[in-house]
């Protein structure tokens, strides 16, 4: 089959899309989808300067995901002064699975020339993602201590590099399970929060000062095409699934959509580009001043912003001490 765009041998295709294309128009298109999306979410601030550039921090997990996010941010604004990137890497002290994928993230930094920091749970809380699962005081699958204890480093860490953007890898696939799951379980302040903390374009959100924005700039760009960048490009990606992955209700999710999307291909877009919409209405009446709005407060512990009296990361490392 030959590319849509030139003479060259096709080496992919894209039933949602209909488009064949070869190697060199497949990566162009992907770049070209996450540049449009940095472009639509108005993520880059007029008020940016070379003298007064934005902070970037990438949340670089070392999977295919955050590597492409980072390769491709990489080469579209290393000639750009007003953007200066930074890989913020989490080791969650999980044997045999974390430090291969730091190592990933190692090199890739290092080819890239960009700013690599490191933390870990051990350090920041003297506490392993191991040991956490052996222990289980809460009766909760890992991924449910796991990404409480992830979300409050990339904030803190984020914040203490002064970032403008906290951005992350989550792709079509991720970005339309979520969107799913959210439908499903019904509960629409989840809705409007995910629009204000990370979907919307920058200047729609409701402002929320304790915390650094997030962006998804991937999230245009289906899962198999992303590791199929990753491969093509060569980049230092790990692809061992982590051995505590346990989210079983995503998992059902994911298999749900794989099917929708073989036989109604175009499925996960239509999902994604509903939801978004919707999410923006649901903000409006939800979020920061909206009539329905939550209110935050500091945590009597550690400071951070939440909705409780003692936030959900201390209560965790309370009953795990
Ligand atoms: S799969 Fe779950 S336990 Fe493993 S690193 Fe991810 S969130 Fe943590
Ligand atoms: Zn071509
Ligand atoms: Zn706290």
């Amino acid at each position: 089959m030959e590319c849509n765009r030139c003479d060259g041998d096709a080496i992919m295709h894209a039933a949602y899309s209909g488009a064949h294309l070869c190697e060199s128009h497949f990566l162009e298109s992907v770049e070209k989808r996450v540049r449009r999306r940095v472009r639509r979410d108005d993520l880059v601030s007029r008020a940016a300067t070379p003298e007064e550039p934005l902070t970037w921090v990438i949340g670089l997990s070392g999977g295919k995901d955050s590597v492409v996010l980072t390769k491709i941010l990489h080469d579209t604004f290393a000639e750009d002064p007003r953007i200066e990137l930074v890989g913020l890497t989490i080791h969650e002290g999980i044997e045999g699975y974390r430090d291969e994928s730091v190592d990933a993230c190692v090199e890739l930094a290092a080819d890239l020339e960009i700013r690599h920091e490191l933390v870990s749970y051990e350090e920041e809380f003297g506490i392993r993602m191991d040991d956490v699962v052996e222990d289980d005081p809460e009766n909760m699958a890992a991924c449910a201590y796991c990404g409480v204890f992830r979300r409050d480093l990339l904030e803190r860490h984020a914040d203490e590099l002064e970032a403008d953007l906290l951005l992350t890898g989550h792709n079509l696939d991720d970005e339309a399970q979520t969107a799913l799951m959210n439908f499903l379980e019904g509960d629409v302040a989840q809705v409007a929060k995910h629009f204000d903390a990370s979907l919307g374009p920058l200047s729609e959100r409701s402002e929320q000062e304790s915390f650094v924005p997030r962006a998804k700039p991937l999230r245009d760009v289906p899962e198999k095409e992303v590791a199929l960048y990753a491969h093509l490009e060569d980049l230092p990606a790990h692809i061992t699934e982590c051995p505590h992955a346990s989210e079983a209700y995503r998992g059902e999710i994911q298999q749900l959509l794989y099917r929708l999307e073989e036989n109604h291909p175009g499925t996960r877009h239509s999902i994604l580009s509903g939801y978004e919409e919707l999410a923006g209405i649901a903000a409006d009446r939800y979020g920061g001043d909206g009539e329905d709005s939550t209110d935050l407060r500091e945590c009597a512990e550690c400071g951070s912003t939440t909705t409780r009296e003692v936030c959900r990361k201390c209560s965790l490392l309370e009953s795990l001490a």
